[in-house]
């Protein structure tokens, strides 16, 4: 009689997930007051092969940072830089 050796018997999961599950809170979603994000492709306007920018550009930090349209000025959220509006 030979006795085989105790095989220990490993729990193992059924299939390791290869990814774990996202979780989504999906209940109770709180409508959180979500300003209208546009994202910088809201800048450009594309017309036929030539694009133009709704904003103009900060001159400080350069090509790239756009100014946040207010009434009456333009400003830089990079830098502060404040442009005043002519009229
Ligand atoms: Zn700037």
């Amino acid at each position: 009689m030979s006795k085989k050796p105790p095989v220990a018997k490993k729990e193992e999961p059924a299939a390791a997930p290869a990814a774990a599950p996202a979780k989504k809170a999906e209940k109770g979603k709180r409508e959180k007051k979500h300003k209208e994000e546009k994202g910088v492709h809201a800048m450009y306007k594309v017309e036929g092969d030539k694009v133009s920018r709704a904003r103009p550009t900060c001159e400080r930090c350069g090509p790239g940072y756009f100014m946040a349209d207010h009434h009456d000025r333009y400003t830089c959220g990079h830098c502060g830089f404040t442009r005043y509006k002519q009229k």
